[in-house]
């Protein structure tokens, strides 16, 4: 469904998964952000951002299943 709320973990910002336009893929997982400088930051250092956004959004998953 196209309604699943996906988070950009680089500025925190959320949205339903069908108006994203750019990702990265990542440890399998695809992550979605809400422009190239957010794409860029994540690609530098993906674990920093994840780890970060796990911290602000305590058992919130970024990414869609599947
Ligand atoms: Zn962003």
């Amino acid at each position: 469904m196209s309604d699943v709320i996906v988070y950009d973990v680089v500025c925190g910002m959320s949205a339903p998964l069908g108006e994203w336009t750019d990702s990265a893929e990542y440890n399998s997982k695809t992550y979605y952000f809400c422009c190239d400088g957010c794409m860029s930051a994540f690609q530098k250092s993906p674990e920093y951002h994840l780890e970060n956004f796990a911290e602000e959004h305590p058992g919130v998953d970024p990414a869609p299943k599947g």
